[in-house]
């Protein structure tokens, strides 16, 4: 694939976040950072070097709708963007989808026994939202589709780190734009997300993100465009380290439940220097381990009273 890498910055932990100008039939960009000054200079940089201007861009495809991914779907007024339907919701942001969220996260937090005061802490940091873009989606993509104006480059959805993670695979290069699925340097978070149908049903992120990482394992890759950091080219071995990783971290939640705990209990455990200032993180990470050793079925959820209680069995 002719493919242009553009680096952005971002305010967050993981730094600097990467967009891929694609030249095919089309002209596309995945990824556009977040919505800060910053990054649209390195945007408006990225893509004048290479000769185009920012009306030149005809598509904006977007691999998940994490704010240092899809801010500025703003800056291309004359692009198509393009995403997994669930992405419209956080562009769109009604008071309706607004309360949805928050109402599911509340119940899931009921569930986690977490204290009534972080809930809050937590409700109103979800609630700020500036860094999206607000453009919403003219075309929307499901798994296996060919990227329009891309002969051969296909869509394959990769749930777990976001719910409308999609990978962008060249069939005959072999080549991927991977989002957030595949990092060199870090592991990606499988976060804790509302489900693509809107119900109040939990999505298994780490077991979804799992299963995700296999898939492109399996896809025999020469290079993963990645959406943090530089680009993969040992995927199968990469992907290991982060399934014996996890392994590793589950096997570390089981010791924890030498007695019975809820998930509040078991993040305050494995994370006790950080979960107080990263609690909605860390609970994402320990609901995984725990989704995990339920479904290798070493562990049980019961439900007692308001609170899903784990144990070993
Ligand atoms: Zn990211």
């Amino acid at each position: 694939m002719e493919i242009v890498k553009i680096v952005m910055p971002t305010p967050y932990d993981e730094g600097d976040v990467n967009g891929f100008l694609v030249k095919g039939d089309a002209l596309s960009i995945f990824d556009v950072g977040p919505k800060t000054k910053e990054a649209y200079e390195a945007l408006e940089h990225g893509i004048k070097s290479a000769g185009y201007r920012l009306e030149d861009i005809e598509q904006v495809i977007l691999t998940h709708h994490h704010p240092d991914h899809a801010g500025w779907v703003d800056a291309f007024p004359k692009a198509e963007i393009i995403a997994h339907k669930y992405v419209d919701h956080w562009m769109r942001k009604t008071e309706e989808f607004l309360n949805y969220r928050e109402e599911f996260y509340k119940m899931h937090m009921i569930k986690q026994a977490v204290p009534e005061e972080s809930m809050q802490r937590i409700l109103r940091i979800r609630r700020e939202m500036e860094l999206y873009g607000s453009v919403p989606l003219t075309k929307t993509m499901e798994d296996g589709e060919e990227v329009p104006g891309h002969p051969g480059l296909i869509a394959y959805y990769t749930p777990g780190h976001a719910q409308s993670h999609f990978i962008f695979f060249h069939q005959q290069t072999r080549e991927v734009i991977g989002g957030d699925l595949l990092l060199e340097k870090i592991s990606s978070n499988p976060l804790m997300e509302p489900p693509v149908d809107l119900s109040f049903y939990r999505p298994k992120s780490l077991v979804q993100y799992q299963e995700s990482m296999k898939f492109l394992a399996d896809l025999d890759v020469s290079t993963v465009y990645a959406g943090h950091g530089n680009e993969v080219v040992n995927v199968k071995e990469l992907v290991e380290m982060r399934l014996e990783r996890d392994s590793m971290r589950a096997n570390q939640v089981y010791d924890i439940l030498a007695q019975p705990k809820t998930v509040y209990e078991v993040t305050k455990a494995l994370y006790p220097t950080v979960y107080e200032n990263q609690l909605g993180l860390t609970l994402s990470k320990s609901q995984g381990y725990l989704d995990l050793l339920v479904k290798e079925e070493r562990i049980r959820c019961e439900l007692v009273g308001e609170h899903e209680i784990y144990s070993r069995i």
